[in-house]
């Protein structure tokens, strides 16, 4: 009997063994303390009149039970979003481990007024911990909510822009913006702080295409972190300009010379034939060349390195000018159009080409129908480049003085004979080089605007200070 029973409470004791172990595994996995993840995206501080916000709420452990998402400002509360996970049964945890929640929040519609405001977002998970609740996320964004669009305040006076030429306009800021410029046209150019003290006051060096006439709208245009935006206009004078018309007579012996230079990808069986090659690399290869132009210049130092006039280069013929618009010709039949976007200035051959100012080196490389190639960064958006090229003597990353020299003249891309293919470009935009070889015209469109915001805002800061001084 004895032995009965003991052998009985033994496996009694292997039986509650097993179920203690179990309720123990099943307590540890139910009692998991990994919070829920939250992420904003944008990572909002302000709030204007409408604004997308994306929200991704996570828990990889026992999943999301609960989330919640509301607007508070002083003492009202604003719900935006209240969703409830269902587990996968009673004392069991849920299979929905991520949600991805996208709002439209509009402020005035949940009758938020100006003024400060939290953002919150709470989650829960299916975890036992917190008498059931499980494990909570809370997330507070602080945030501004604010209708009201950024002040600009133009502080240049007088804008004189020649088609397919180069404009400066100066402006103050009333509040932070996440994007400010000018807009000429459809046409963005971003302004940029580093040229004063005051990080409000932006310069905006602008391009006025060769295609756009006196029509053309300028405005000042100033987005602040809410999303606000502000047009202001500015006084101007667009002069129009008269460009050139030329016809260019294609050879076979140009062909023969120069085509062998570009690889372009034809079937085996239909090999292309020169002419073919010649069309393809003036069209498409010279849009890919001017793509990569845009990648180049999208980004540009917020320092002005260039002083004074730019440099030509030295006892040369000009070939060709800014914006001519060329008619090609093979055997006496017109094959192709195109606009010359730089100047082309011939002088002996393989010319030492000096940097037409300081600058820093952005590109050294083949580009196409422009050959051997640099370009340089002279700060605020303003490049310059120096086309088919026999030599480069310069690196990316490198500074250069005014009047370095950074190659020698070529023939490379589709040049004809030894030349220099000059361009200035204003961000993406080439602009004519004859301004910036005309020191009066630097002074009167560029240094003396420079300095006229300069001297009345140390005026100002004099009158402040002496202000100051008066009241004390
Ligand atoms: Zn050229």
């Amino acid at each position: 009997m004895g032995e009965k029973f003991k052998s009985k409470s033994w496996l009694i004791g292997v039986f509650a063994a097993i179920i203690m172990l179990s309720i123990g595994w099943y307590l540890v996995d139910r009692m998991e303390g990994k919070i829920p993840s939250v992420a904003v995206n944008p990572s909002i501080v302000s709030l204007g009149r409408s604004q997308k916000v994306n929200f991704t709420v996570s828990d990889a452990k026992s999943g999301v039970r609960k989330i919640e998402i509301g607007i508070v400002q002083g003492e009202k509360e604003n719900t935006l979003f209240d969703k409830s996970f269902s587990s996968r049964g009673f004392g069991r945890g849920g299979d929905h481990k991520r949600e991805i929640i996208d709002l439209l929040i509009e402020p005035e519609k949940l009758g938020l007024a100006e003024g400060r405001a939290v953002l919150r977002i709470t989650a829960w998970d299916h975890s036992l911990r917190g008498w059931w609740k499980g494990n909570k996320t809370q997330v507070e964004k602080p945030l501004m909510v604010d209708f009201k669009p950024p002040r600009t305040e133009v502080l240049t006076t007088m804008h004189n822009v020649n088609q397919g030429g180069t404009g400066l306009v100066i402006y103050k800021l009333s509040e932070t913006c996440s994007r400010d410029g000018v807009m000429v046209g459809e046409h963005f150019y971003p302004g940029h702080s580093g040229l004063f003290d005051d990080d409000g006051i932006h310069a905006a060096f602008f391009a006025l295409e060769h295609t756009q006439g006196p029509e053309t709208k300028l405005v000042v245009l100033s987005t602040d972190r809410a999303g606000n935006t502000s047009r202001t206009g500015f006084p101007n004078a667009i002069r129009r300009k008269a460009f050139k018309k030329d016809s260019l007579p294609i050879s076979d012996g140009f062909l023969d010379g120069k085509m062998p230079e570009f690889k372009l990808d034809a079937p085996e069986n239909k090999p292309l034939t020169n002419l073919e090659k010649y069309l393809i690399v003036n069209r498409d290869v010279r849009k890919e060349n001017f793509k990569e132009i845009v990648r180049v210049t999208a980004e540009t130092e917020n320092t002005l390195y260039w002083e004074g006039d730019f440099l030509r280069l030295p006892n040369s013929a000009p070939r060709a000018g800014f914006a001519d618009f060329r008619e090609y010709f093979y055997n006496g039949a017109k094959i192709d159009e195109q606009t010359h976007m730089g100047v082309d200035l011939a002088s002996l051959q393989q010319s030492p080409v000096p940097a037409a100012n300081a600058g820093k080196v952005v590109f050294t490389d083949n580009l196409g129908i422009y050959g051997n190639s640099v370009l340089l960064d002279h700060g605020f958006g303003l490049f310059s480049m120096y086309s088919h090229l026999s030599h480069i003597s310069v690196d990316p990353g490198q500074m250069v003085a005014r009047g370095e020299v950074v190659g020698k003249t070529g023939t490379t891309g589709l040049a004809g004979g030894d030349h220099l293919h000059f361009s200035i470009l204003v961000h993406d935009t080439f602009v004519n080089p004859i301004e910036w070889w005309d020191a009066h015209w630097i002074r009167d469109n560029i240094t003396a605007k420079i300095r006229e915001v300069k001297s009345v805002l140390n005026e100002n800061a004099g009158e402040a200070s002496s202000g100051e001084e008066a009241g004390r």
